[in-house]
C-alpha cells in the first residue's frame, strides 16, 4: 500500500501571510466586536471556517467553553483556552478574544509558544492597530498571559 506523506508547508512565525491579512481585514468588516456573545461566536466560526480553507486544515473545529457578559469582563478570561491536537480542536473560553483565536490558530499550524505569540500578535495589530495599541496600553507586555500550552 503506497501512502503519500503531504507536508505541511512551513507557515513563517515572523512574516505578515498576505493571504491571512486579507481575510482579517475582511473579517474586521463584520464589527467583531460588536453584537451579543451569540452573534459574536457566528463571526468567530467565519473566520474560523475560512482559515480552515486558507491553511488547509478541513477537520480542525472551534468549540467555545464557558463565556457570558461576565467571564468577558474578567481580564484574562481567555487565558485558559486552548489547542488540543488529540482532538484536532481550538476550544475558547471566558472571552471571546481576537488575539486568542489567532494564538491557538499559531499552535495548530505547529508553532511553539515563542513563534505563536509573534504570529498572532504580528497579524492582530496589523489588522487591527487600534484595537492592538489599547490592549498593548491596559495590559503592557502581558497581553498574551497565558498560563498553559
Ligand atoms: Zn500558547
Amino acid at each position: 500500500m503506497y501512502t503519500e506523506v503531504i507536508k505541511m508547508p512551513e507557515i513563517p512565525h515572523d512574516q505578515l501571510n498576505q493571504n491571512l491579512v486579507d481575510l482579517l481585514n475582511e473579517w474586521k468588516q463584520q464589527k467583531v466586536w460588536r453584537g451579543t456573545i451569540e452573534e459574536r461566536k457566528q463571526k468567530f466560526m467565519w473566520i474560523h471556517e475560512h482559515m480552515k480553507i486558507l491553511f488547509n486544515k478541513p477537520d480542525l473545529q472551534l468549540v467555545f467553553g464557558e463565556i457570558t457578559e461576565e467571564t468577558e469582563r474578567i481580564p484574562g478570561s481567555s487565558g485558559t483556552s486552548f489547542y488540543d491536537p488529540v482532538h484536532n480542536l481550538i476550544k475558547i473560553n471566558g472571552k471571546l478574544s481576537v488575539i486568542t483565536f489567532l494564538h491557538e490558530w499559531g499552535h495548530a499550524l505547529g508553532m511553539s509558544q515563542a513563534e505563536t505569540v509573534d504570529w498572532s500578535w504580528l497579524h492582530f495589530k496589523t489588522c487591527f492597530p487600534v484595537s492592538a495599541s489599547r490592549l498593548e496600553q491596559s495590559i503592557g507586555t502581558m497581553f498574551v498571559k497565558k498560563p498553559r500550552m
